[in-house]
């Protein structure tokens, strides 16, 4: 018999069979990779998908969390529209008001930052941040932590998937993908999440060489850190004179207004941010404390001619990007963060989803499975595993063919995942979508426990 998934999602099985043709794997990001195949999307609002062949799901994805008021917020499809038409093209490609507006903005509400510099993907902040850390403690090795991810390039792809280790043992330096050049292995340093004790020994070993340290402040967007942990890498990193990144991509406008560096009390030298910022379109940003930022001017030696003049000598931090600071971009993104600013707005999205996730943890319960949910804020996951959870290697422990198997029928319920991944919320998941998840999720735990 034809398993129920299949059975329903025949166009994207087509849709599929053909992109496999033309595109490695059927795919654009490995990331949306799905076992056997992808479901194929045609339309959205709110907190719902609905694919190809007419069925509906309630997106739980949400773009990796990118869309924090869910699918077409109609103060955002109205800020881009006018944007369009005000402006009357999609980018000058020159200096333009909604920049200076968003940098205002962004130094107003995130405590890290005091300048800022725009790119089109989380991916080229944090590459941008490093860039900038480096240049400013003229070193070049950068520290890491194992499990945590900062976009795409070979400098980050390392130990981002963890290997069990021994506790108090440094983590390896594991590479994540082939190509990647050898001396990026000598050039990372990899550190253990929430763990002081083995970190601070790694740190002495290598600080001098150390031009920056980079962080996902929640790992993963869902493990928490331990606030004592931030607070002790902020001061080492401060008296060894080695620059602080966060990476706020995830976490940036999800854990309240001003970051997880907010939420914690922590604040770094260097903040790299994505996602939420675009409300939906292509972003990334770079804020920081001026005297690093300023590295990037190209007036900074009185050059007022700009970057050209200097670009033989290496005497100017590089920085560019064809669509940096797209207007369709922060017109969206400015319109998403208005709405975020309302009184109340955060504290609702929490509010359902710890609602989701007791109700969760209620029907998991019943059925009997050992399970928990692991976050913070708008965003959690279901961690089959009753130990604490506080980082990479804790996740080993957990059961992931299990929670695979869950993910599946919930996508053939009606809840649309990354497989074995967060739950992500926006402020379209209200009480009725929360409960008509429940519903889904409970039919799904039960085809799991029927096996
Ligand atoms: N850093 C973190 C913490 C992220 O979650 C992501 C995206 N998942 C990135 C960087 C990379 O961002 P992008 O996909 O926009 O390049």
């Amino acid at each position: 018999p034809v398993h129920p998934l299949l059975e329903k999602t025949r166009r994207s099985a087509d849709l599929y069979e053909e992109a496999a043709h033309w595109m490695p794997g059927g795919i654009t990001a490995n990331i949306k990779h799905f076992h056997p195949y992808p479901v194929f999307m045609h339309s959205a609002s709110g907190a719902w998908l609905y694919d190809v062949d007419g069925n509906d799901y309630l997106d739980y994805n949400l773009c990796y969390g990118a869309l924090m008021l869910g699918h077409g917020h109609s103060r955002v499809m109205e800020a881009v529209q006018k944007q369009l038409e005000q402006m009357g093209t999609p980018i000058f490609g020159t200096p333009h008001r909604l920049e200076v507006e968003m940098a205002k903005k962004l130094a107003g509400l995130i405590p890290g930052v005091e300048a800022v510099r725009f790119t089109n993907s989380g991916t080229e902040a944090t590459l941008f941040a490093l860039r900038l850390a480096r240049a400013w403690s003229g070193k070049g090795k950068v520290a890491k932590f194992e499990g945590h991810y900062h976009g795409g390039y070979d400098r980050v792809l390392v130990s981002v998937t963890a290997e069990k280790r021994r506790k108090g043992m440094p983590p390896k330096v594991l590479p994540d993908s082939l190509g990647l050049p050898e001396e990026i292995q000598e050039q990372t340093v990899v550190l253990p999440f929430n763990d002081w004790e083995t970190a601070e020994p790694i740190l002495d070993r290598h600080h001098k060489e150390l031009g920056a340290v980079i962080l996902e402040p929640v790992q993963a967007g869902f493990i928490p850190p331990d606030p004592e942990f931030l607070q002790k890498l902020r001061e080492y990193t401060a008296s060894h004179g080695i620059p602080l990144i966060f990476d706020e991509v995830k976490t940036g406008f999800r854990m309240g207004l001003s970051g997880a560096q907010g939420r914690y009390g922590v604040t770094p030298d260097l903040t790299a941010l994505g996602k939420v910022l675009g409300g939906g379109f292509p972003v990334g940003a770079v804020g920081g404390c001026r005297e690093i930022m300023e590295l990037a001017s190209p007036v900074r030696s009185g050059d007022i001619l700009g970057g050209d003049q200097k670009a033989k000598g290496a005497d100017v931090l590089f920085h560019s990007g064809t669509y940096n600071g797209h207007p369709t971009v922060l017109a969206a993104g400015l319109a998403t963060i208005g709405i975020l600013e309302e009184e109340g707005v955060f504290a609702e999205v929490e509010r359902t989803t710890y609602k989701l996730r007791r109700g969760m943890e209620e029907v998991l319960r019943r059925a009997d499975f050992s399970v928990q949910t692991v976050g913070e804020g708008t965003i959690f996951n279901l961690i089959f595993d009753d130990q604490p959870v506080r980082d990479a290697q804790d996740l080993l422990r957990s059961d992931v063919a299990l929670r695979r198997r869950l993910d599946h029928y919930l996508l053939e319920k009606g809840i649309y995942l990354k497989p074995v991944n967060r739950f992500s919320l926006s402020t379209s998941h209200k009480d009725a979508e929360v409960a008509e998840t429940l519903t889904r999720f409970e039919a799904g735990v039960n085809q799991l426990k029927k096996g």
